[in-house]
C-alpha cells in the first residue's frame, strides 16, 4: 500500500461558511475526509498531521517553512510522498522555500488546495486532493518516484512549485508557470512529461532549516524619487530583490545608477528580476542594462518573485561565504531558472 504523509495546514479547502456571520471559519481534517467518501475506495494508507490551529496562508511565515521540512524529514523514510494542504495566496511561497529547504529530494512533495471550500457542491477541492494523492504515489518502473521534486496541483495541472505564482484570485486556475512547462496534465489520462521533471538527486535527503529574512525589495517605477530608493538601498537588508522593466531594464539617470553602484560597493547584493511574468531578464541586451552588469548586479533570469525571495533567504540562512553565495544565486539550484 502506497504511504502518503498528509500535512493539512489550512486555507479555504477546509473552511465552512458560518451561518451568522458569512465568514470562512476553519474546520478539521476529519470533516474534510467526511466530504472525500471517494478516499476509502483508494488504496492509500494516510498519515495526517494537522495544524492546531488551522492558519489562513496569510500567517505563513519562514519558521512554519522550517516546521514543515522538518516533519517530512521526520517521516521520509516511512512514506512514499508528501501532500501538504495550504491556503493558495501564499503557497507559491511556502512550496518554493521548501524546494530550497529540502536538498537532494527523491519523493513528491505536492502542495495543493482549493478555491471553493471542500463543504461547496461547486468545490474545486475534491479534484484537487484526489488527483494530487494519485499523482504523489506515482512510480517509475523501478519504484523510484515519478515526480521527485516540490510541486504544486491546481486545477488539472501539477507545476514545478519554485516556478509558480498566484494569478489569480476567482478562476479556479488560480496558478501560473509562465516561464517553464506544466509537469503534469490531468484530463481523462494522467498525462507526465517525463523530461520536464527533475531527475533524480543521487545524494540523500538534507534539510537546511535556517533562512535568513534579511532582504528587500527595489520595485521600480517611472518617476521612482531617491528618497524612496535610498530608503530601500540604505536599509540594513543584506540583500535586494530589484523588480526591473522588461528584459531587465532601469533608468539611466545618473543618480540612480549611482546609488546602486554604491549599494554593491557597500556590500549589498542586487538581484535583477523583471516585473514581467514570463520572458527573461537578459542583462546586456539594451544600453540600460548593460551598465548594471558591468556594477555587479545579479541577474535573476526568469526568476519568479517567489522563487527569488525565498531562494535568497535560504542562501543567506546557509551562511555562505560571499563569492559562494554570488555563485549559487547566479546557478539554478533546483531548476529554478533558465539560464539564456
Ligand atoms: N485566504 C486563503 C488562504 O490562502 C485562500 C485560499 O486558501 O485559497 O489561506
Amino acid at each position: 500500500m502506497t504511504k502518503i504523509f498528509v500535512i493539512y495546514t489550512g486555507g479555504t479547502i477546509g473552511m465552512i461558511t458560518e451561518p451568522a456571520t458569512g465568514v470562512l471559519k476553519p474546520f478539521n481534517f476529519e470533516q474534510i475526509i467526511e466530504h472525500v467518501p471517494e478516499l476509502r475506495r483508494m488504496d492509500y494508507e494516510l498519515t495526517v498531521h494537522s495544524f492546531n490551529p488551522i492558519i489562513d496562508s496569510s500567517d505563513m511565515t519562514p519558521e512554519i517553512w522550517a516546521f514543515l521540512a522538518k516533519l517530512i524529514e521526520d517521516n521520509y523514510e516511512e512514506h512514499d510522498g508528501f501532500l501538504i494542504l495550504h491556503g493558495s495566496d501564499t503557497m507559491a511561497f511556502t512550496a518554493s522555500a521548501l524546494s530550497f529547504m529540502l536538498d537532494g529530494l527523491s519523493k513528491p512533495v505536492i502542495f495543493t488546495g482549493s478555491q471553493l471550500p471542500i463543504s461547496e457542491v461547486r468545490t474545486d477541492a475534491k479534484e484537487n486532493f484526489i488527483t494530487a494523492l494519485e499523482i504523489a504515489s506515482a512510480k517509475l518502473e523501478d519504484g523510484r518516484a515519478r515526480v521527485p521534486e516540490v510541486c504544486i496541483y491546481f486545477e488539472n495541472k501539477l507545476y514545478r512549485a519554485n516556478r509558480t505564482f498566484k494569478y489569480n484570485s476567482a478562476k479556479f486556475e488560480a496558478f501560473r508557470s509562465p516561464n517553464y512547462p506544466v509537469l503534469v496534465e490531468a484530463g481523462v489520462h494522467i498525462k507526465y512529461n517525463d523530461a520536464a521533471i527533475l531527475k533524480h538527486d543521487r545524494a540523500k535527503l538534507r534539510v537546511h532549516t535556517s533562512v535568513s529574512n534579511n532582504i528587500g525589495v527595489l520595485k521600480l517605477y517611472p518617476g521612482i524619487s531617491p528618497e524612496i530608493v535610498d530608503a530601500v538601498l540604505n536599509s540594513d537588508a543584506e540583500a535586494i530583490i530589484m523588480e526591473s522593466f522588461g528584459t531587465g531594464n532601469t533608468s539611466t539617470a545618473p543618480w540612480f545608477l549611482d546609488r546602486l553602484r554604491k549599494a554593491i560597493e557597500n556590500g549589498k547584493i542586487i538581484l535583477d528580476i523583471s516585473q514581467c511574468k514570463a520572458g527573461s531578464v537578459e542583462m546586456g541586451r539594451y544600453a540600460t542594462s548593460s551598465e548594471l552588469k558591468t556594477m555587479g548586479v545579479i541577474n535573476g533570469y526568469d526568476m519568479t518573485f517567489e522563487a527569488a525571495v525565498t531562494k535568497l533567504m535560504y542562501l543567506l540562512g546557509r551562511k555562505y561565504p560571499k563569492d559562494r553565495l554570488l555563485r549559487r544565486l547566479s546557478t539554478p539550484i533546483r531548476g529554478e531558472f533558465t539560464k539564456i
